[in-house]
């Protein structure tokens, strides 16, 4: 079957590999769309996590051993630690992500244990489905800072408590997580980024371009970038006793101003991938949302695609492989 295939620092390519073999408790899902994520085009550049070779691609539906539509939810964890019993497995010690630990759907075909299918909605087309796992990361950023903020803050639809959002970088995940905060009844969304095409999509979903950059405080401020800068802002903009949501992971330094974040009772939380009820949440809201930035392509196309992309295009703003 043919694959595209992370083979080396900064290459990849399409390939043909041998049929995945289904281990005991395994299903073979014939892929029908796969999103390529930022974290994959970072990754392929300076490989930590992922290793070559490997078939990346951690966001994808397709259908299952019986033809039936199905999504998967790529973290696989132990199971018996006290995180996973928590309801946490997504921050399990031993958690591994299928596409970045073991082989994903950027190929025709691929094995995956049977626990990690989720049955989809019908009608809902293949395009949308490969974006639930990027909105389920969406999805849980905002329920954090909901939690963080009690119930009168981010959650609330209550007019006189609805949260100042701002949502630093607008990728796929940046785009998404203003789309939850709209949909969510946050009183106002604000959004940056460098690329004009990037703000135009956040428009087309209800955002407001915060311009020349932000500027006064807000509830909620959504680190979708993750540079020092960023990460900087984030506090900066950050009303006493607010909240920032990191989620960017462009660099490892924090460069924020630790002592504000004391005298002001700011917070800073790390957020990461989603909890098993709010992947069903994203898959719930995700027909409800402006998804016209993400375009998809033929497999043939792969390399080409990932490769402009890794190497700083910006267009498509979000790119599916459609094998
Ligand atoms: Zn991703
Ligand atoms: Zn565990």
């Amino acid at each position: 079957m043919k694959a595209l295939v992370f083979t080396a620092p900064g290459q990849v390519e399409l390939l043909d590999v041998p049929e995945p073999e289904p281990a005991p408790r395994e299903v073979l899902v014939e892929v029908r769309a796969a999103g390529i994520c930022g974290s994959e085009l970072h990754g392929a550049r300076r490989p930590g996590f992922r290793q070559p070779p490997l078939i990346m691609g951690h966001e994808f539906a397709g259908t299952g051993a019986g033809g039936e539509p199905v999504v998967v939810n790529p973290i696989l964890s132990c199971g018996r630690c006290a995180e996973c019993r928590r309801g946490l497995r997504h921050v399990c010690r031993e958690r591994e992500i299928i596409g970045v630990h073991r082989a994903g759907g950027f190929a025709e075909r691929v094995a995956v244990p049977a626990s990690a299918l989720r049955p989809l909605p019908p009608g809902l087309p293949w395009e949308a489905a490969a974006l639930i796992e990027p909105a389920a990361n969406a999805v849980h950023a905002w329920n954090l800072a909901g939690r963080a903020l009690g119930a009168s803050g981010a959650v609330s639809t209550d007019g006189a408590q609805r949260a100042r959002v701002a949502v630093i970088g607008c990728g796929a995940i940046g785009l998404l997580c203003a789309a939850m905060a709209l949909s969510s009844g946050a009183a106002l969304v604000e959004v940056t980024d460098l690329s004009p095409a990037r703000l135009a999509a956040a428009q087309r979903l209800g955002a407001e371009v915060a311009s020349p950059g932000l500027s006064g405080e807000y509830d909620v401020v959504i680190d979708a970038v993750g540079s020092a800068a960023t990460r900087a802002a984030s506090v900066a903009h950050q009303r006493p006793g607010g909240v920032a949501v990191w989620l960017g992971l462009a660099e490892e330094e924090a460069g924020f101003d630790a002592n504000a974040l004391i005298r002001s009772e700011k917070r800073v939380l790390g957020s990461f991938a989603y909890r098993d009820e709010e992947f069903a949440q994203a898959m719930a809201r995700i027909s409800d949302w402006d998804l016209t930035w993400a375009a998809g392509y033929p497999l043939a196309e792969a390399a080409g695609i990932f490769t402009d992309l890794m190497n700083g295009g910006l267009h498509p703003l979000k790119a599916l492989l459609l094998p």
